[in-house]
């Protein structure tokens, strides 16, 4: 359907005399203003909107500045989901948003925010940006900077509320809302989409793109979160670009990771990132482990854990990036230490050492893995290798360990997708449920090791710790 010719669309402009539309496409600046939403078209209930958020706006209008939240909580309320946080835009700089906001804090260089505390609430408070257009590429521009390739290296031009809504990323994300008439102010048709449940880009999608790579993986997540399609436009790029995320921080690409898999839509999420190519960008091992699964249940184990993750954020319980990568290294790991079992005859610890280290080396070359969670992944993976020696104390001392919640958990992953552990799982599984006396009988019965073989120590090529990543 045309996106200016849907009911509800010809009915909002009937109702306030709108006949020209911005073009959602071609990013042109708006002729003629926004489209105004009304409360009873919108219908976003008053009591969702957060209480500090719509100070922080009222309080900058009282002012003499425009104040709006915007974005995703926008989005959000009009997809009657619980917003994540609220943002509010404005045309006062981050300076003179400063001096009247007692409780603010100026942050960030390449995007400086204001971040204005009421009470627990904290609200990011953005002053509207423009395009770079204006500026040439790679001059060291104070404000604005563009790289080679187009990328924005530095964001604060400044400019009015048209060009900040055509500077944001999809249609969807680009509705605001004025804390004094309560109208959804729309300057690039993303009611229209919201409501045809498409996920458009602003402007050329190839450049867009260009301009912020890490746009591709906001796609992919914005799809599987609100279950739209991708308008073909939008979507072409998708399939060519990946290699562009490259040029990303690789403690932005962390950040978005956690925002990709652990925000509830995982799966669905993990299935659009295979779907375009994007998963070799961000977890180059697995998918090359996806790819060739020489009989292991990759694919299985990842989806399992992904799934885990998103019933346990449902049932708000606390999720870890540690077990989300140790998940999705697993296999990686497990590889490269029967490679270098093979290949330099090195014995299983040492070995997994060898293997942990080498594959959260190249891990972090794609996404950062802070050392508060590095250290964990590795104990988790360490855990699978001591979990089947069980007998005498050391079961119940194995209980103790901090990271034996979540080791059982991979566990029972590994088993339920496919590996072959004897009932190792099972075991577990019930060990946990027996009082004292059982669990220490159940350890009793439990046949004995083979005597541990001699370890020949072995000097591995890259002890070195990873280098500073958090
Ligand atoms: P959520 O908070 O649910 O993850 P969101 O849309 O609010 O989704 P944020 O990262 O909080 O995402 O960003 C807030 C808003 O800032 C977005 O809605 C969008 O308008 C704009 N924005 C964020 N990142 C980009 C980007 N990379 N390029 C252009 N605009 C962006
Ligand atoms: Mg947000």
């Amino acid at each position: 359907m045309d996106k200016n010719s849907s009911p509800i669309g010809s009915f909002i402009r009937k109702l306030f005399g709108r006949n020209r539309q911005p073009s959602a496409s071609k990013a042109s600046p708006p002729k003629s203003g926004p489209l105004l939403i009304s409360e009873e078209i919108h219908r976003i209930p008053r009591r969702l909107l957060n209480d500090a958020a719509m100070k922080t706006a009222y309080h900058l209008q009282d002012e003499g500045y425009e104040g709006y939240l915007v974005g995703g909580c926008i989005r959000d309320l009009l997809m009657d989901k619980h917003p994540k946080d609220f943002d509010v835009a404005t045309n006062a700089t981050p300076e003179q948003a400063h001096a009247i906001f007692r409780r603010s804090r100026l942050i960030g260089r390449r995007f400086k925010l204001l971040h204005v505390r009421f009470g627990r609430d904290m609200i990011e408070v953005a002053t509207f940006r423009a395009s770079h257009d204006s500026q040439p590429k790679n001059e060291d521009g104070e404000h604005g900077r563009q790289n080679d390739s187009g990328m924005i290296v530095r964001d604060n031009v400044y400019g009015t509320i048209e060009e900040d809504a055509l500077r944001r990323d999809f249609t969807v994300n680009a509705l605001y809302y004025c804390p004094k008439d309560h109208c959804v102010y729309d300057f690039t048709n993303g009611f229209n989409d919201l409501q045809n449940r498409t996920l458009r880009m602003i402007g050329d999608p190839d450049s867009r793109y260009r301009e912020d790579p890490v746009r591709m993986l906001r796609a992919a997540r914005f799809a599987a979160k609100l279950g739209f399609t991708i308008e073909p436009a939008t979507e072409a790029p998708l399939y060519e670009l990946g290699y562009l995320l490259k040029d990303i921080a690789p403690a932005r690409l962390f950040d978005e990771v956690l925002k990709i898999f652990q925000s509830g839509h995982g799966i669905e999420s993990f299935h659009q990132f295979r779907k375009y190519g994007l998963l070799e960008h961000v977890f180059r091992q697995t998918a090359e482990c996806l790819d060739d699964p020489q009989g292991e249940p990759v694919e299985q184990l990842i989806l399992n854990a992904l799934q885990n993750t998103d019933r346990r954020l449902q049932q708000n319980k606390s999720v870890t990036p540690a077990f989300l990568f140790a998940a999705l290294l697993w296999y990686p790991m497990q590889r490269r230490m029967a490679q270098l079992q093979k290949n330099e005859a090195m014995h299983t610890v040492p070995a997994m050492h060898e293997a942990a280290n080498q594959v959260i080396a190249q891990q972090i070359r794609q996404t950062a893995i802070p050392r508060r969670f590095s250290t964990p992944i590795r104990e988790i993976w360490e855990l699978q290798f001591r979990l089947p020696r069980r007998q005498g104390k050391r079961a119940s001392r194995l209980m103790e360990h901090p990271r034996f919640r979540a080791a059982y958990d991979l566990l029972m992953l590994r088993e339920n997708s496919g590996e072959n552990l004897e009932g190792l799982g099972k075991w577990w599984t019930d060990y946990q449920a027996q009082n004292p006396q059982i669990r220490s009988h159940m350890s009793r019965d439990v046949p004995k090791d083979e005597a541990p073989k001699r370890r020949r120590r072995r000097r591995s090529p890259s002890k070195k710790p990873e280098q500073n990543n958090g």
